[in-house]
Parts: structure tokens; sequence; C-alpha cells
């Protein structure tokens, strides 16, 4: 429901406004807030000056304490919405009523400026106390309650006084007159304030309730009031008696929980209005015989008041902090849904980055081998070859942790999982780090457990997390330095151990140099500090791919490092003895070299001829084709007995060449895919194309001809 559509009719009285705020009348601004403030006057004069003589005409306490006293909770209501300058109608509706009631002009007087005061103290004490009428907060509650109590004292004090003073109340007669005075007071405001000002006050934005809010609110209502009437009304005379009072507290509690303050001021003040009618007619537990009878309706009204108006402060309080707090998850998971979409184009982006830098390294490095062997006897070239053929290594290994970690990132890597042995994996990797070794003058311990483990794992993976551990030992130990690396199975896996004694880590860092791009050690202590920081972060993921974990230890800077990684195993097995498998591992260059017949096709001129002149300084005959057209006639020609077979050339795909030279050429020759994606995925779909072996860019020559033996 719009607000617009249902302008608050008391409220577009009182203030000349819809429910939205914009005026309801087209007056000059002067008249219509000359006219306003008059009828505003009218309306609180003739309100508080009809329940006065109410409150008056019923029991009152010697003649002018009343035991509910609505017109205070007008007076405050009024004072705290229009201001100061309507206490001018408190004022004379307050002094008419006590002058009608037999006050002498002055006393009368008197009283009326004791409840202009008291309106207008409370007023400043709700706006000091940052009271606000949408009574949505349990501290708007607590204000109003400790305001009703407070105020009710000045009018009682004066009234009583100026009565005492002027000797129409005995000095016996004042305490019983001042405490029914308070009493009455500061239930009317406690009933009647919260009410008007929840009720006047615009409610913002869209304070409008559902269709089964309004049917919830109403049922709420009707059995308030049925359960009211049949307590404090005696309807059914055989139930006189039976039906307790506190029993309205149930319906009340439903009240506070689904129907929030409005209904429930309303719901207050109607119970209370009806429980004061019965009391007053004879019927109810509270039958107002006496004054005692009504001080205990007085202190039950109260206490309901005092109750339902907390209660309700605090079920709103918190739906409302629900609300905001459903909003805040809804907004941080838009945020997190921008963030990873973002995380996910900068993935992207690295990956397309690393590839494309990665490609140009392929001709770079076969230039590179022709320019070695062309070098060969000039000492000084040669060392600059080396140097800048090490340099384009280190350039590749790096792109290759950025893909990783950028298909890692993006969920875009598969493991090759197998039973592998524990030791050779180790061996491998030992291997693998011996050049850096010996680059530094480090001394590599290789301790194998005597029993192999079988791990579950991809293989190739794992050895890749043991080579970055032990470079890193190598690059972070000051040359000539001790590297050990040991393995050991546990109760539920196994654990790889590297220790350094180079520069360690400090305590505090240790954490922290697995997360992505983090470097702790630059150019410190003189050590290789080369690097992105990738390294460790890589081989946390990969070996949190396998159910493993990884840790650093160190004593601190200066004390060496200490790298564990723990890997679940499948059942120990005894293998073959250590030392048997590292010689078993095949030496590359026994392999014996034969003279082949090479056509290597690649769309890239550059990186076909450099690998092509490579071949023929190795003594094969290799020839070039720059598309996958041209590929298919010098097969014809030429008869090729290895076919080096880029996967992107201009006129279709590698793998087509590849199935089609299957298809068509017999006998056919053996087939390598050439190409920059080492994934696993990338080899099977060379595999399913027809490729004999799959080889990723940059090709040194030792690939090549490893390959070709
Ligand atoms: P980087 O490319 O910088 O080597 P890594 O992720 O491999 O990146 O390592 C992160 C940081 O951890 C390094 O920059 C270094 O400060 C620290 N670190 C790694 N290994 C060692 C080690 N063995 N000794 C001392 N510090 C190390």
């Amino acid at each position: 429901m719009k607000a617009s559509g249902r302008p608050l009719f008391m409220f577009a009285i009182l203030t000349g406004q819809d429910a939205k705020g914009a005026p309801l009348y087209t007056m000059s601004p002067n008249i219509r807030s000359h006219s306003l403030f008059i009828l505003q006057v009218l309306v609180v004069f003739a309100a508080y000056f009809a329940t006065a003589r109410w409150g008056l005409s019923h029991n009152a306490v010697n003649d002018f304490a009343s035991l509910i006293w609505p017109p205070t909770g007008i007076a405050l209501a009024a004072v705290f919405l229009f201001g100061y300058r309507i206490t001018p109608a408190i004022l004379f509706g307050a002094f008419l009523v006590n002058y009608l009631s037999g006050a002498p002009i002055l006393a009368a007087a008197a009283i009326a400026v004791g409840n202009v005061l008291e309106a207008s103290v409370g007023a400043w004490l709700l706006h000091s106390f940052r009271f606000h009428p949408m009574l949505n907060r349990l501290v708007d509650s607590f204000s109003m309650i400790i305001v009703a109590l407070a105020a009710s004292v000045i009018s009682a004090t004066i009234g009583t006084a100026t009565l005492g003073s002027t000797q129409l109340l005995s000095a016996s007669e004042v305490p019983i007159t001042w405490l029914a005075w308070w009493a009455g007071d500061a239930l009317g405001a406690l009933l009647i304030t919260p009410f008007l000002l929840r009720w006047l006050a615009r409610p913002p934005g869209n304070g409008y309730r559902t269709r089964a809010q309004l049917v919830e609110s109403i049922l709420f209502l009707t059995i308030l009031i049925a359960l009211t009437l049949l307590i404090f009304w005696d309807p059914i005379p055989q139930l006189r008696g039976i039906t307790p009072a506190y029993m309205l507290f149930v319906p009340l509690t439903w009240g506070a929980l689904r129907v929030g303050p409005r209904i429930m001021t309303l719901a207050i003040v109607t119970t209370a209005t009806l429980a004061i009618i019965g009391s007053f007619t004879g019927t109810g537990p509270y039958v107002a015989a006496d004054m005692n009878d009504l001080f205990f309706l007085q202190m039950f009204l109260s206490t309901l008041a005092f109750i339902f108006l907390l209660f309700v402060s605090a079920v709103e309080e918190r739906k409302e902090a629900t609300k905001r707090l459903e909003a805040n998850v809804l907004s941080l998971k838009e945020d997190v849904f921008n963030i990873s979409e973002a995380d996910r184009a900068k993935n992207d982006f690295i990956a397309t980055l690393s590839h494309e830098l990665r490609n140009p390294l392929a001709p770079i490095l076969s230039t590179l081998e022709i320019m070695r062997i062309r070098s060969a006897k000039d000492a000084e070239l040669t060392t600059m070859v080396d140097t800048t053929h090490e340099n384009v290594m280190r350039m590749t290994r790096l792109l290759d942790d950025l893909l990783d970690i950028a298909r890692i990132s993006r969920k875009k890597i598969t493991l090759q999982m197998s039973s592998v042995s524990l030791n050779s994996i180790l061996v491998h990797a030992s291997e693998m780090a011996q050049p850096i070794m010996n680059k530094f003058g480090h001394r590599l311990t290789v301790n194998l457990p005597i029993v192999d483990t079988q791990l579950h794992a991809d293989q190739l993976r794992i050895e890749q997390v043991v080579v970055n551990i032990l470079n890193n030992a190598a690059k972070y130990t000051p040359e000539g330095g001790q590297v050990s690396l040991s393995a050991a199975a546990t109760s539920s896996g196994v654990e790889i151990r590297v220790r350094d004694n180079g520069i360690g880590i400090p305590r505090a860092e240790i954490e922290n140099i697995f997360d992505p791009f983090k470097q702790i050690n630059e150019g410190k202590n003189g050590v290789e500090t080369s690097g992105l920081g990738i390294g460790l972060s890589l081989a946390k993921r990969l070996v949190e791919l396998h159910g493993g974990t990884i840790s650093a230890a160190s004593q601190g800077a200066g004390l060496g490092s200490e790298f564990i990684v723990r890997l679940p195993a499948q059942n120990p097995v005894i293998l073959l003895p250590a030392q048997k498998i590292a010689k078993d591992s095949p030496p590359h260059q026994e392999q014996r070299k034969q003279k082949r017949k090479v056509l290597v096709v690649d769309d890239n001129e550059a990186a076909a001829n450099s690998i092509a002149t490579l071949l023929n300084h190795s003594g094969h005959e290799a020839r070039v084709a720059l598309s996958g057209a041209e590929a298919l006639e010098k097969l014809a020609t030429f008869s090729p007995d290895i076919v080096f077979l880029d996967i992107g050339l201009p006129d279709g795909s590698g793998y087509d060449v590849a199935r089609t030279i299957r298809n068509y050429c017999d006998p056919s020759p053996i087939l390598v895919a050439l190409t920059g994606y080492g994934h696993a995925d990338d080899k099977q779909r060379s595999v399913e194309a027809g490729f004999d072996h799959h080889l990723v860019k940059p090709v040194s020559i030792a690939d090549l001809e490893k390959t070709l033996a």
C-alpha cells in the first residue's frame, strides 16, 4: 500500500501536511502558518478541556486530583510535537477546568502554571533524551517512562502546595492528594503520550502494513477488546471473579511480538479505557467503590503500559537490527560477487598474459641453443649465451608458476593422480634442484627412507612442490650452505622435510610467506631474491589439492629454515632400497643420436625456423611449413619421420591436421604436438587427436633430442 494514498487524518488536521509531508492547503505561507497554529491551539485546548472534565468528574481525590488524568498525556504530546508556543492552549484549558471545579482564580492559575511546566519540562526532557516517537528503540520507551514519572512530580507538587496554602486542603490531606495527583498524571502520560506521538508522528517512508499484517492487527485488537470486556465489564455473571486480569498478558504478548508499536499503543490505551470505564461503572476486579480500588487499577494499568511499551520497543529494535543485518548480508554478498568477478577477470588476465609472454620465449630459446653451438669456440660468448639462457629459463619458470596459480584459482587444474613412489619423487626433485645447488656451492644431502611409501598423487606436481622448496633453500642460503632433503612415514601419511642453514625467516612472518606475492627477504643478506613471491603459495595450493599441508619453521633471522610437507599416503610398501632407485633412473645423455627427417609446422615463422635450424645443426634434416595445408603438401613430397605440429594454425587446429595425417598417411610419421599449453587436459586432447608426444613451448634442444631419440 502506498503511503500517499492514505494521509493520516489526525496528522493532516494538526500539521497541515499529508503523510509524506506535502502541504494540504495552497495558501500564502503566512496565512497558512497562522491559521494552522490557531487550529492546533483550538484542538489542543478542546482535547485538554474535555478529558480534564472527564478526569475530574471521576473519583477525583478531594475534587482536584484525579486518579486518571489524560490531559497530562495530551499536553506532553502537544508540546513535544508543536513546541512551547502551544502552551497557552494548555494554560487556558487547565485554568478553566480548575476554576470551574471551584478553585479560586489565583489557585486555578497556579495549578494551570504547574500543568504547563510539567508538559514543557517533560517535552524538553524527551528532546534531550533524543526520544523518537516511532518507539522502535528500547531507549525510546525507557525515556518515555522516566519522563512520565518525573514530570508528573512538578504538577502534583505545585497543585497540592497551592491547594494546601489556600486552605482548600487540610495539612493531613496533602500527602494522599499529592500521591493521587502524581500517579494520575504519570498514568495519563504513560498511556496517552506514546499513543498520540506514535499515531501523529509521520511514519517514515512506507510505514504501512501488508494485508496479512492488517488482518492480524485487527484480529489481535478484537481478541484483546473481547478479553478486556470479559474481565472488566462482567458480561457473563457466572464468570465473575474467575477471569483474572493478568490473562490480558497473553494477547498483549502476542501483540508485542507481532504488531509493532503503533498498534500496541492503541491496544494499551483501548484496554486501559475499557478497564477504567468498567471499574467506574462498578464491574470487574477493581470496582471503584473507594480510592484503594482505584490505586490497584492504576498499578495494574501502569504495569501493563510499563511492560508492554518496553517489550514492543525491544522486539521492534530487534526486528530492525535483523533487517539491517539482512541488508548488510545482501550488500556483502554483492561485494563478494563483485570481488570474485574482479578476481576471475584478474586470473583470466594473468593466464592470458603469462601465455602470451611465454610464446615468444620459444624462438628466443631456440636461437640461444643455436648460438651456444656456434659460439662453442668463443668462451666469452658462451658465458653470455649461458647467462641469457638461464635468465630466459627463469622467466619461463615464473610464467609457468603464474599460469598454474591462475589455473588453480579458476579451478581449471586437474591432477593426474596415480600410485607413485615417494622415493622416486624425492630423487627426481633433488636431481632437478642439483644445478641451482651447484651454482650457489651448496651441499645437498638427501636422506631417503629405507622403506618407500606409495602416495596417491600427481607425481609431476609433487615434484614441482619439492623442487620449489629446494630452489628457495638454495636462493635464501648464502653461498656454500647446507641443504637437506629427507622424508619419513607418519601415522597419517608422509612428511617431507627440506632444511637449510640460510637466512631464516622472522617468526612473525612465518604464516605470511605462503600468501601470494609475499616476499620478506627482499634485498637482504646479499642472497638472491629474484622472484614474484608465488612459489610457496603455489606449493601450498598444490599440496592442499592433494589433501596435505605445508608449514614452515625457523628459529629466526639468520638461523636457517625448515619446510615440512605432509601428504596422505597409501599403505607403505617395501620397495627397492633408495639408492637403487636413484641409479635406476636412465641418464638422457646415453640415448643414441640418429639422423631424422623432421617437418616443423608453425605459423610463427621465426619459431619454426629456429627449431628447424637447431635440428639441422644437430645433424637432422628439417623443413618448415607455416600452415596446415602446406604441412599436408610437404608431407607428400618430403615424407618426414617426425612432424612437430603447432596446435594453433591459421587454417585450422593442429588437432585436425593430426587426425588427417593419421587417416591418410601410411606409414604415418611420429606426431609431436607443439603448444604453449602443458596442462593435463591439453595433453589428453593431443593423445585423442593421434599425437604421439606433447611438447610445451619453449622447447629446448634437449627436449627435441629426447623426442627424436
Ligand atoms: P619468491 O619468488 O620470493 O621466492 P616464494 O613464494 O617462493 O617467493 O617465497 C616467499 C618468501 O618466503 C620469499 O620471498 C622469502 O622471503 C621467503 N622464503 C621462502 N623460502 C625461504 C627459505 N628457505 N629461507 C628463508 N626465506 C624463505
